[in-house]
């Protein structure tokens, strides 16, 4: 049994257990794919909701690593991490550059009003910066026809000290692939002697000429995958979070019975119901349709009926050994949080990251 008593003084059995030597094999598969390259770990959003310092700490050995935000990048800073951070929107605020540059953290630039907030800065120790160049995921970065110019004005610039360019590709993970993007941002770069990035984890894994003198892996490092059509295991990724949690209730139900809100699912036989703690509250999706695939006391079996606030309901019907305090995998090792996205239309990235803060983490590995 797992009693956890997590910040409010609940009890409850669920909890998300963080792989911390999944996080490491995952980074050396990222190494093995990019060998000659620099890896740039991306853990924004709260270490794709694993907890940011906890996978910096176990991924200490990357190259660098990529945040969302200046605070984000400080707080490594401040822990002692000494490697490239990096500020993947750049900065928000002309206020931030001091402290960018007190703590060494590199920026993203992609816009004429970062690039004027750097032209106007006096007495700033020079930052190193990451220039983004637009070739066509029409996202962040600059226009083809302006990186000549911009790429220019940052290189004369008092307060920039490194420039490496930098692309994101918007379908390194499906058919139409990289070459348009490769191409272009060839054509802009070429002669220009600057270090360069391009690769997210799916291009790492698909193109390996991609893997230029920085990657930066994210979703792999978690041991999810960025395909549709290859699983993570195919990748040999591991999943770095276990999110688990126990029966607390058995149901026994005869034909024609429902089970739970709006009782859209009916039996159509008898049936034993397992009631796990878990909900859309942990961060379980709600929209998880009956079927999704979930694991009760290490067998594979399916959920039943609408996902609720702070329960599920699951099919223990030929799981007989199954009773209150059975463990449930939601996903982890056993049950692909790929395959759980799939079956909610969605992708793993979007549950890792969902996990809700009332979720107790710990640590193994
Ligand atoms: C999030 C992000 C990545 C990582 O993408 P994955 O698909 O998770 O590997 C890489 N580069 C940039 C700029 C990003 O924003």
């Amino acid at each position: 049994m797992i009693i956890r008593h997590d910040a409010l003084g609940m009890t409850r059995p669920i909890q998300a257990i963080i792989h911390t030597d999944a996080l490491r094999h995952n980074l050396m598969v990222a190494r093995r794919h990019a060998p000659h390259s620099k890896i740039l770990a991306v853990i924004k959003a709260n270490g794709y909701g694993h907890g940011m310092l906890r996978v910096a700490q176990a991924l200490k050995d990357a190259d660098g690593f990529g945040v969302l935000s200046l605070a984000e990048a400080v707080t490594l800073r401040e822990a002692g991490f000494q490697q490239t951070l990096l500020a993947l929107e750049g900065l928000f605020e002309a206020d931030e550059l001091p402290l960018a540059a007190r703590h060494h953290i590199s920026v993203v630039v992609h816009s004429e009003p970062q690039l004027r907030m750097l032209e106007v800065a006096h007495d700033l120790p020079p930052l190193d910066v990451f220039l983004k160049i637009n070739t066509g995921m029409n996202r962040l970065g600059v226009a083809d026809k302006d990186f000549p110019n911009f790429y220019e004005r940052l290189r004369i610039c008092k307060a920039v000290n490194a420039i490496t360019l930098m692309t994101h590709f918007a379908t390194a993970d499906e058919a139409p692939g990289i070459a348009d993007q490769l191409t272009l941002f060839k054509q802009l770069t070429d002669g220009i002697s600057a270090p360069r990035t391009l690769a997210n984890s799916a291009a790492i894994l698909r193109y390996p000429k991609t893997c230029v003198d920085w990657v930066r892996p994210g979703i792999m490092l978690y041991g999810a995958t960025p395909f549709t059509r290859e699983s993570a295991a195919q990748h040999d990724l591991q999943p770095a979070m276990t999110f688990q949690s126990e029966v607390i209730a058995v149901q026994t139900l005869q034909a024609g019975d429902g089970i739970g809100y709006g009782r859209c699912f009916i039996a159509e036989k008898p049936m034993r119901v397992g009631t796990v703690a878990c909900g859309y509250a942990d961060g379980y999706p709600r929209h998880a349709p009956t079927g999704t695939p979930i694991a009760v006391a290490g067998k594979m079996t399916r959920t039943l009926g609408r996902v609720s606030m702070d329960m599920l309901g699951v099919d223990i019907s030929d799981i007989p050994e199954a009773a209150i305090g059975s463990p449930v995998e939601l996903w982890g090792k056993q049950v692909p949080v790929d395959a759980v996205a799939q079956m909610c239309g969605t992708i793993g990235y979007e549950l890792l990251c969902a996990v809700a803060a009332r979720v107790p983490f710990k640590e193994h590995g």
